[in-house]
């Protein structure tokens, strides 16, 4: 399904009416934190994350000192999230990344940023938009959720032609805004299990809304996204 232009405005207007001021919800105080807590953050809820992180940047605030203890150590300060010993491991295989290429200091590139254990495209583009000022669009789960339903994207895309439609349907300007739009609509609204369609100001071009809510889908000429 092809979105008219007029169609895709009003989905920027929704979003911009309903969640203004959405915003990155891992909290974090500068890069190397941001790195840090999107890294913990796949498969876990950023509220897990940042209960788990409150502490962990107080006791770690350099590469230096996630490498200064054991990984056991570190493994049990970061237990309460999902894949810990995993991401303990990239923490550190990350911090000594950090010191041996970039001086200890994040790097603000999406291709150097791939480079970092437990760095993959979705995290560097976080860490770039949030961090760095970068247009760019992270696809998670809640922004690949919402462009399918809203057709953007089309069922059986995978994360790199989501992102790759999105980026082409929104204005560049658009993108770090409309990223965190999207997630909190998807987290909020849009949700995995019980969307809110029945009071959606996008039901009307929505075919998955109009599915669940019954109501009858009429057909378009443009199709194709
Ligand atoms: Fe999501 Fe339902 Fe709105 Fe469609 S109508 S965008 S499925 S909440």
């Amino acid at each position: 399904m092809t979105l008219k232009k007029s169609q895709i405005n009003e989905i920027i207007d929704a979003f911009q009416i309903m969640f203004p001021d959405a915003f990155c919800e891992l909290k974090h105080s500068n890069p190397f934190e941001l790195v840090i807590a999107v890294l913990l953050s796949a498969q876990c809820t950023d509220v897990m994350v940042n209960k788990v992180t409150a502490t962990l940047f107080q006791k770690y605030k350099t590469p230096e000192d996630y490498l200064a203890v054991e990984i056991e150590t570190l493994m049990e300060d970061i237990k309460q999230i999902g894949l810990f010993r995993n991401k303990a491991k990239h923490i550190q295989q990350l911090c000594h990344q950090l010191l041996q290429n970039y001086d200890g200091v994040v790097p603000s590139t999406r291709e150097e940023l791939v480079t970092l254990a437990g760095v993959g495209r979705k995290t560097a583009n976080v860490v770039i938009s949030t961090a760095f000022g970068v247009p760019a669009f992270a696809v998670d789960t809640h922004v690949e959720r919402v462009a399918k339903r809203l057709g953007l994207a089309k069922i059986d895309d995978d994360v790199m032609r989501v992102e790759t439609k999105v980026m082409k349907l929104f204005p560049e300007s658009m993108w770090t805004a409309l990223h965190h739009q999207m997630i909190f609509f998807g987290r909020y609204h849009c949700k995995a299990q019980k969307p809110g369609c029945d009071v959606c100001p996008l039901l009307h071009l929505c075919k998955e809304g109009k599915q669940r809510m019954g109501i009858p889908l009429r057909k378009r000429k443009n199709v194709q996204p």
